[in-house]
Order: structure tokens, then sequence, then C-alpha cells
């Protein structure tokens, strides 16, 4: 790690609980390679004292940024000054910035995070038809990437329906021309598979969606990192798919984070 001085940018991520978080290694790393005199550190911030430690944060002069995660990604839109249309439909940000007047702009990333780890992988969206599980947290982000990288058509299926309802009308809100359906476990006629739930986290769990209608010709892809085969992926496999990982969603975030609180490549 290069020494930290009075000159050294600070970020933080706040989560509760903290030990988990894998953060702090990667942007690190990314701030080691691009020579950039940063630092990101842990901040333990329980849901009780999350606007008490924005408030102090905020007046902190060498803080550049904070990226967020669970349980604070809705309530640190609310305590946030700005924030894009997109952000504020999908009610959750996963970054931070401090403008230098101590105002906080908070984004989303999960969503562009997704489609730019698909990019990576040489997946191309546009044009694509999509099917998405899921309709929580990080579905209703990825649900907008999609929309908004230019998929020909979205199916969003969850176990609540209610939730995949009021997805769509969100999305419709700001692309009032996208095709959004409805939809059941069935996957099929689609280009692009997602799984956007927690399903397959936990050995024992049940398949997100119906694996018997996926045919070779369709893309398979993951939001869970670990395990990084789940069984969604290993049956998607058995029937001939392409599959595509977790982990590239986490790692363009990273990039897409030092983008958005303007970590410049100094080398
Ligand atoms: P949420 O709790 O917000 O949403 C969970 C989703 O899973 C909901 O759609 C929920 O359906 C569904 N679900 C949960 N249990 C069941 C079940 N038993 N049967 C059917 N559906 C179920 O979680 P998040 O959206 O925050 O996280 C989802 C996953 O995304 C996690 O595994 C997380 O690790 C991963 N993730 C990965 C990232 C990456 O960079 N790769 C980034 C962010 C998240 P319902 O609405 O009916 O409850």
């Amino acid at each position: 790690m290069r020494q930290i001085t009075g000159e050294t940018k600070l970020f933080g991520i706040l989560a509760d609980p903290i030990h988990h978080v894998k953060t702090p290694q990667r942007m690190n790393e990314h701030f080691a390679r691009a020579n950039y005199d940063g630092v990101l550190v842990p901040f333990h911030a329980t849901p009780d004292n999350l606007a008490t430690v924005l408030d102090g944060l905020r007046k902190l002069e060498n803080l550049v940024g904070l990226i967020v995660t669970v349980p604070h990604k809705t309530a640190v839109l609310e305590l946030c000054d700005d924030a894009s249309d997109t952000t504020r439909k999908i009610g959750a940000a996963n970054v931070v910035r401090r403008e230098p007047n101590g105002r906080l702009t908070a984004h989303m990333l999960d969503g562009e995070g997704f489609v730019r780890g698909l990019q990576s992988g040489g997946h191309d969206i546009k044009g694509k038809s999509a099917y998405m599980a899921g309709a929580g947290g990080a579905a209703n982000a990825i649900a907008f990437g999609l929309v908004q990288y230019g998929v020909s058509r979205l199916t969003i299926a969850n176990r609540t329906v209610a939730k995949a309802e009021d997805l769509k009308a969100r999305i419709l809100d700001i692309h009032p021309q996208a095709h959004i359906d409805i939809g059941t476990a069935d996957p099929s006629g689609h280009d692009l598979v997602v799984n956007a739930t927690s399903l397959g986290l936990k050995e024992g769990d049940a398949l997100p969606m119906d694996v018997n209608k996926l045919d070779a010709g369709q893309l398979v892809c993951e939001v869970i990192m670990q395990p990084e085969e789940t069984a969604l992926l290993l049956a998607a496999r058995k029937r001939g798919c392409a599959v595509h990982y977790g982990a590239p969603m986490l790692a363009s975030q990273i990039e897409l984070m030092a983008e958005f609180l303007g970590v410049s490549n100094s080398k």
C-alpha cells in the first residue's frame, strides 16, 4: 500500500455488518494500479446512526466519497441532497460523492455495473430480449440498466408479483417506450436470462426459474458471486447455454465508482 499522508484523499464504505465487505480491498487495489493517492476505509454505521454519521462525514474536507451497501442503500438516498431521476426511481443508491460545498450526490451503479460486466465478457445486449428473475434491490437497478442500454424487451418474474408490477411502472415513468412484460418461471423465448434473486446463495435453495425451459441459444447470467458456480449455472451448462458469472458485475462497479468519484489515473 502507498504511504498515507496529509495529502491522501479519503473514501469510505458504509455497511452493517462491515466485516465481510470486499470493496476496500478491491478499491485500494484500483487506487494502486492507477497510482492514485487515495485510501478507502470501512465505516461501520448502523441504521440508527446513519444520518448522524453522514452529517459528520459531509463536513470532512478531504472526503471524496462513499460506497454504500446493505442495509443502507435505500436510506442513504433520502439523506443525500442530489440524485439523478433514474436513481430516485430505483429508490436506492450505492455510491455517494461529496461535492466541494459539502453537498452529497447519490448514485446507483448496480445496473450499469451488471451491463458493463456483460460487455467486458464480450456480450452486447442492444436489441436483445431479456428475462430477469427478481424484483429486489439488485433487480431494480439491473432492470433499469437493461432498458437504458437498449434491450428490445424485458420480462420481469418475481415471487411477489406486485413488486414486479411496481418495478415495471417505475421503469415506464422514465422510459415510456420500453416493452416490459410480467413473466412466470418460464424463461424461454429470451436471448438473455438473468437471475437477480438471492436464490442460489445457500445450498439447497430452490432454483430461481424453470431450468427445463432453458435452451442452448441463451446466455444465462448470475448476480450471485459466492458460490461462483450456482445450481442455476450448472443446470444451464447442462442444457448447452452460455453462462456469465456474478463477479464481473462487482469488478465493473469498482471502475464505475472510481469514475463517478473522479479518481483519475495519475500514471
Ligand atoms: P433483496 O432482498 O432486495 O431481493 C431478493 C430477491 O430474491 C427478491 O426478488 C425476492 O423475491 C427473491 N427471493 C428471495 N428468496 C426467495 C425465495 N425463497 N423464492 C423466490 N424468490 C425469492 O436482495 P438484493 O436484490 O439486494 O440481492 C440479490 C442478490 O444479488 C444477492 O445474492 C446479492 O449478493 C447479489 N448482488 C450481487 C452484486 C454483484 O456485484 N455481483 C451486487 C448486488 C447484489 P420477493 O420480492 O418475492 O421477496
